[in-house]
C-alpha cells in the first residue's frame, strides 16, 4: 500500500512542521524566481541598448583602433565576443554572488566562496571557449554566404548539439565535481548497484558502473543521472541523494531516468530544440537583413550587428519556453509512467520524489501559471496525483482480472 508523505496539510488545525516546510519552500521559489526575472530583464534591456543605441558601432569601433594591425573579421570577431561576454559576466555578478547568498541563507549551499570563484572562473574559460569558436564559425558562414548562413549555422550548431548531449557529463561534469565508482562494498551499496544493473538491462540500456557523485561538498541538494553514451553509459548518483534515500527509493528514481532512454527522450528533446533554433536562425537572418542599413552597420557580416543575433535569440527562447516547458513535462510524466510499471508500483518514487523535493526546497504546489511558463517538469504534487491515480488504476484492473 501506498504511504503517501502529506504534502498539504489541512487549512484547518494547528500550524505543523510541514506548513513551515512548505512556507519556507515557496518563499525561497519566491525570492529565485525574482533574481531570475531581474537577471534577465537586466540582459534583455543591455542587449537592446547596445543594438540601437549606436553603443555597439562605437564597440567595434575602438576594438578596432585597440587591435591596430591586427583588426581583420576574425581577430574583431573575436574580441567582440570577449569583450561582450566578459561584459555580461560582470553585470551578472551581482545576481550570481545573491544567488548565492540566497542558498547559503537556505542552508543549500555548502561550498566555500573560494571554491565558488574557482568554479565561476572555470565556466567563464568555458565559455568563453565556446562562445567565441561558435561566433567565430557564425561570422566566417555570414562573411562567406550572406544568403543561406543562417542555414550552416543551424547545421552545425544541431551537430554539436548530438555530440555535446552524449559527451558532456563525461567530459565537463568531471571538471566541476568528483565522481568514485561505486564497488559494493557494503550491503546496501551491492544491493543498489545490482538493482541499477538488472534495471538497465532490462531497458536494453548496459550501464558500465555506478557512480557516487560528490555533490555533498558544494550543495545539500540531491540528485541522479543516466549519462554518457555506449561504452561511457553510466550512471550517476549524489552522496547526498545516498545518504537520504533507501536502495528502493534511487531504483524508482533511477527507473524514470531509464523511461527517458526507453521512449529515447533525448534525440526528441534536440528535436524539437532543433526545430526551434531553425526558426531562430532564420529569424536573425531577417531582422539583420532589415536592420542593417538602419542601424548604419556596413553589411550583415558587421560584428557591431551581433546585439541584434542575441536579441533574437533572447527573445525567440522566450516566446517558446512555454512550448518546449510543456513538451519537457510531457516526457517527464511519460518517464513517471515508465517507473511506475517497471517497478510494479508507485510507491517508491513518490517517497523518493517528496525527499528529493524536501533537499531541494522545491515548492511542491507552485501556482498553475508558474508551472505553465516556466516548470520543465510537472510540480511534485501533480506528479504524487498521477502516483494515486495510476495505483488506483491497477488496483480496479486487478479487481476485474
Ligand atoms: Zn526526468
Amino acid at each position: 500500500m501506498l504511504n503517501f508523505v502529506p504534502i498539504e496539510s489541512s487549512a484547518t488545525g494547528p500550524e505543523t512542521s510541514g506548513d513551515r516546510d512548505a512556507e519556507r519552500a515557496r518563499a525561497y521559489a519566491r525570492v529565485k524566481f525574482r533574481l531570475g526575472l531581474f537577471s534577465a530583464g537586466l540582459d534583455l534591456a543591455i542587449l537592446i541598448w547596445l543594438a540601437f543605441s549606436g553603443a555597439s558601432l562605437v564597440l567595434s569601433h575602438e576594438l578596432q583602433i585597440v587591435l591596430g594591425r591586427h583588426n581583420g573579421p576574425g581577430w574583431l570577431v573575436m574580441g567582440y565576443a570577449v569583450v561582450l561576454i566578459l561584459g555580461f559576466t560582470v553585470i551578472g555578478l551581482p545576481f550570481a554572488i545573491s544567488g548565492k547568498v540566497i542558498e547559503r541563507r537556505y542552508q543549500l549551499d555548502r561550498q566555500s566562496w573560494a571554491g565558488w570563484l574557482g568554479d565561476e572562473l572555470k565556466s567563464l574559460g568555458l565559455e568563453l571557449l565556446l562562445g567565441v569558436a561558435a561566433l567565430e564559425l557564425i561570422y566566417a558562414l555570414l562573411r562567406g554566404s550572406p544568403g543561406y548562413w543562417w542555414l550552416w549555422s543551424w547545421a552545425a550548431f544541431v551537430g554539436f548539439t548530438v555530440v555535446m548531449a552524449q559527451l558532456a557529463p563525461v567530459l565537463l561534469l568531471p571538471l566541476f565535481f568528483k565522481f568514485r565508482r561505486l564497488t559494493g562494498d557494503t550491503p546496501e551499496e551491492s544491493e543498489l548497484i545490482a538493482r541499477l544493473t538488472r534495471l538497465g538491462e532490462r531497458a536494453h540500456a548496459p550501464i558500465h558502473g555506478v557512480f557516487e557523485w560528490k555533490l555533498g561538498e558544494k550543495s545539500a541538494k540531491a540528485n541522479a543521472a543516466l549519462t554518457g553514451w555506449g561504452a561511457t553509459r553510466r550512471v550517476i548518483v549524489s552522496d547526498t541523494l545516498l545518504q537520504s534515500s533507501t536502495p528502493v527509493e534511487i531504483e524508482a528514481v533511477f527507473a524514470h531516468e531509464l523511461g527517458h532512454h526507453a521512449h529515447r527522450h533525448i534525440p526528441k528533446g534536440i528535436g524539437l530544440q532543433s526545430a526551434l533554433w531553425l526558426l531562430g536562425f532564420w529569424l536573425s537572418a531577417q531582422a539583420l537583413q532589415i536592420l542593417t542599413p538602419r542601424l548604419h552597420l556596413q553589411g550583415v557580416s558587421d560584428i557591431a550587428g551581433l546585439p541584434v543575433l542575441a536579441l533574437v535569440a533572447m527573445v525567440t527562447g522566450l516566446i517558446f519556453m512555454p512550448l518546449s516547458n510543456a513538451f519537457s513535462r510531457r516526457m517527464e510524466r511519460q518517464a513517471d509512467d515508465y517507473a511506475f510499471s517497471t517497478i510494479g508500483t508507485a510507491g517508491p518514487l513518490v517517497s523518493g520524489l517528496t525527499k528529493l523535493a524536501q533537499r531541494n526546497l522545491a515548492e511542491v504546489s507552485p501556482p498553475r501559471w508558474k508551472e505553465v511558463l516556466f516548470y520543465s517538469h510537472p510540480s511534485i504534487a501533480r506528479r504524487i496525483e498521477r502516483a494515486k491515480h495510476w495505483e488506483r488504476a491497477q488496483g480496479q484492473g486487478k479487481l476485474q482480472a
